[in-house]
Order: structure tokens, then sequence, then C-alpha cells
């Protein structure tokens, strides 16, 4: 059976097909850059980096799109407030951004577009809907026509008629007046007395709405229909559906096939979040001694994606000891003569046990990345390897084995070696480009390529090894 997930917008889970064989489209919405990313916002990108590791670990070629949003009302509030432009404002929580994302090894999209190098883009679509009489133009703004898209709330499962009763929650008495129906949302905001975050249109200087950012960019990059859309439970309404009414109004073709959503995370007040003053950073738990490795585990794999959780930082604790019980698993296994390495041979139990735990771990997330069932597979083969190796039962060939079925896994978890052979540190931009060339310099053939590459990383003291389960690196 191939890889199941749930779709928001059929409410069932389904078989993943995509559109192109062997290939995924799929666009996130990324970070609004205005302050530093708290870990609720991490357990969403957290998620969709096990879809993509996942994906990818199934053989498909992911071309994955994360915005920045560098332009919006707070940021334009808050750049104002501190007297900065929007690119100077922007600019450290942009890079507090990456730096978190490779403390915690998510890899980063390989296209991620900045809001404020897609203004034409984001004009040419608002003309479009204009032009297509899904939107209108009201003072100085544009907004868009609900009642022109019948297949609004479709995503969320929501009445159109309710929708429009009901404030979007980014309506204020001022904008009221000036739409058609409460619903309306705008599309582009007029800032007529000009300002550092207004650009010229056809329809008079303002700034894209934000969830035309979205729309504008993800088409642009990934074409009018693509697989997989991503976000967090609260992007649904109104910003997908939103995204959704934009684009699908203007060409007819459903933007996404299958909406992937992740549910929050918890803390005391309700939903992690800024405005609740209840968020904790990644740098607050690294200075509380947390290692970002017990930090990716315990977010990724303590509850199913689509289920809330509440974090708890002693927790943390709970799941260091869990990843350090895989990890001294591993080095048991990889030691080079394991203690009580018994003649293992055609019967060694080891090697049996390690297929069952890795073919139980690709089943479970196949069944709509079920991580927290597919890592009690590794704890069971854990129990049963280390009793094996205790009473003499196991080889070397069952150690491989063993070591074999945690390599595959920790291609989507990405913690146990790490903590089984010490921290090293992630791979920069420009190594990741390196092993990226190389990769398709091999793909395509080009082994001389290839191999200048691997030289040139090498210089960079990169040690890079193909193998079985693919190209590993490590440091010198
Ligand atoms: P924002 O920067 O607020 O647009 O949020 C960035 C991403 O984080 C979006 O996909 C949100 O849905 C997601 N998000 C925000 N708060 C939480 C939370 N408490 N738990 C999980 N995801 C969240
Ligand atoms: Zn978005």
């Amino acid at each position: 059976m191939g890889l199941r997930l749930y779709n928001t917008m059929s409410q069932t889970v389904e078989e993943l097909r995509p559109l192109e064989p062997g290939r995924v489209r799929m666009y996130t919405c990324g970070p609004t850059v205005h302050d530093r990313a708290h870990i609720g916002n991490f357990r969403t990108y957290l998620a969709e980096d096990l879809l993509r590791r996942h994906l990818e670990a199934r053989g498909l070629k992911v071309h994955q799109v994360m915005n920045i949003t560098d332009v919006d009302d707070k940021i334009i509030a808050k750049a104002a407030a501190a007297g900065k432009s929007l690119s100077d404002f922007t600019a450290p929580y942009v890079s507090a951004f990456f730096s978190d994302l490779q403390l915690l090894s998510i890899q980063p999209a390989q296209e991620l577009p900045r809001a404020t190098e897609y203004l034409g883009p984001m004009v040419a679509l608002v003309q479009r809907l204009v032009d297509s009489g899904h939107a209108y133009q009201s003072d100085g703004s544009v907004y868009f026509r609900v009642s022109s898209f019948p297949g609004y709330g479709k995503l969320t499962h929501l009445e159109a008629a309710g929708l429009r009763a009901g404030a979007s929650g980014r309506v204020d008495a001022d904008e009221y007046e000036v739409k058609e129906a409460v619903g309306d949302f705008a599309v582009w905001k007029g800032a007529p007395e000009g300002g550092p975050a207004a650009w010229p249109s056809p329809f008079g200087r303002g700034r894209p709405g934000w969830h035309l950012e979205c729309s504008a960019m993800a088409m642009e990059l990934l074409g009018p229909s693509f697989d997989i859309h991503c976000g967090g439970v609260d992007n649904k309404f109104p910003h997908h559906e939103n995204e959704i009414a934009q684009c699908e109004s203007v060409t007819g073709l459903p933007l996404a096939q299958l909406w992937f959503h992740v549910e929050h995370l918890l803390a005391a007040g309700g939903k992690m979040a800024k405005s609740l003053g209840n968020f904790v950073t990644l740098d607050q738990l690294l200075e509380r001694g947390h290692s970002p490795l017990a930090i990716r585990y315990h977010l990724l794999s303590n509850t199913h994606y689509r289920q809330k959780l509440h974090f708890r930082e002693e927790d943390l604790v709970g799941a260091a000891q869990s990843l350090e019980r895989l990890a001294t698993f591993w080095r048991r296994c990889s030691a080079p003569s394991p203690a009580g390495l018994g003649p293992g041979g055609s019967g060694d139990p080891l090697v049996a046990a390690a297929q069952r735990a890795r073919d139980r771990f690709e089943a479970a997330l196949d069944d709509d990345l079920n991580l927290p069932k597919a890592v009690g597979s590794l704890h069971e083969l854990m129990r049963e390897g280390n009793r094996f190796l205790d009473q003499g039962r196991a080889g070397s060939g069952g150690c491989v084995a063993a070591i074999a079925t945690l390599r595959a896994a920790d291609s989507r978890l990405a913690v146990v070696e790490r903590a089984a052979v010490g921290e090293e540190p992630e791979l920069s931009p420009e190594e990741r480009g390196l092993l990226e060339r190389r990769e398709e310099a091999r793909r395509q053939g080009h082994f001389s390529k290839a191999d200048r590459l691997r030289d040139e990383l090498l210089e960079r003291g990169l040690v890079v090894e193909d193998t079985k389960e693919g190209t590993r690196w490590r440091r010198l």
C-alpha cells in the first residue's frame, strides 16, 4: 500500500497520488518575521519536515516552497516604532529563524521566497481578480468578493453564508464600511499616504493582503495546481480558505490536491501564542540545558501531528532519556566487538527482529505519519536486541541489521545517530548546496564532476560516503 495522509479538504485519510509521477510539489506557510518564532511554530515546521523526509525516503523528489512573510501590518507597525526600515527590522528575525531550523535539523525548503521580492506576481494576481470580477476596488483598496466564489468555505466545511455573516477576525469597523459584504477581505491595502511599506500598482499605492502573498508566491513557484499545501490548523480559516478563493476563482483548478494541517502545541492558557505570553523559544530551552535533539524528538514523536500536544518542559527530560536508550543501543550494536556477541549466523534472532521493526516503522509512517507508533517499534527492537545480546544469541549480522534499521529510521527522525556518536554541527547552506549539486551530478551520471565536488567538500573538512542507504557525511 502507498503512503496515506489525512486531507483536511476531504476529511479522510487518502493515498497520496502525485500529479507528476515521482515528484511532489509542496507549499508550506512560513513565518511572519516580526519576532522570534516559538516552539509552537516549530511543532508545525517539524511535522512538515517529517512529511518531506518521509516522502524523500519513499523515493519521491520533493520540491518545497516556504514563504517568509516580511511585510504585514504587525511588521510595519513594529518597524516604525523601532525607527527602522522593514528590511533592517526583519533581518535579525530571519537569521534567527534559519539558525533555529538548523538546530532542529529541519531541512530548509529549496525555495524560501520573501514576500517583498514577489510584488510583481502579487499585483498581477490582484489584476486578474479585478478583471474577472472576483475583486473590486473601494476607497483605495481592493477586496475579494466572497459571493463570487461558490466554493468559499469548502476547506473548513463551513457554509459560505455563515462565513459572510461572521467577521473574519481581521475586519475592523472602518474596513466594514467600504466593503460590499463583511466577509470580503482585502487583496490589496491602499496606503495613499505613502510610507516605507507601500508599492505602486494600477490600484494605487499600497501593499498586498497577507493571504494574497501566499497565493501569488505558491502559484508563481509551484504552478496553479500542486500536490500538498501545509500549515498549522489555525491557518485553515481564514488564511487557506482565502488562498483557495483567490487562486481557484481565476484558475478554475484545485490549488492543492491535499491539505496537511498540524495541530497546536498547547501551554498554560491554551494554544502557545505570542499574544497569550505563554510561549517558549528554542534559545530559552537551550539556555536551560535542553538538547536540540531531545526537543526535536519530543515535539515530533510524543504525539501524532493531528493531536494537540501539551508542552511541559519536564517532559523534555523524559524524551532525552528515551532517546539516550536508543543511542546506547546504537553504540552497543556498532561497537567493534559488542559485549556478549554470540555466533549469530542464519538463525540470528536480531536479524529478524530488525527487519520486523523496520517494516513496522515504515508501515506506521505510511499510515498518516504515525511517528509515535513508528518509534514504538524501534524501542521494541532495542528491548529485544538488548535481550538477545545479553543472552549471547545475537551476532554481528544482527548488529548490522539493527543499525541499518535505526539508520533508515533516522533519515526521518534525524536524532538517534547524533545522540549516539555525539553532536555534530549541522551543514552550512554552502555545504548543503555542494552536497545537493554532487547528488544531482551523480544522478545524471557526471561522475567526474561528482568527484570534484567531493574533493571540494573534503577541503572543507566534510567526508562524503555513498552507502546503500544513500549518501552520508561526517566531519573530519
Ligand atoms: P505565524 O508566524 O503566526 O504565521 O505562524 C507560523 C506557523 O506556526 C503557522 O503555520 C501556524 O499555524 C503555526 N503555529 C502557530 N502557533 C502554533 C502552535 N501553538 N502550535 C503549532 N503550530 C503553531
Ligand atoms: Zn500562507
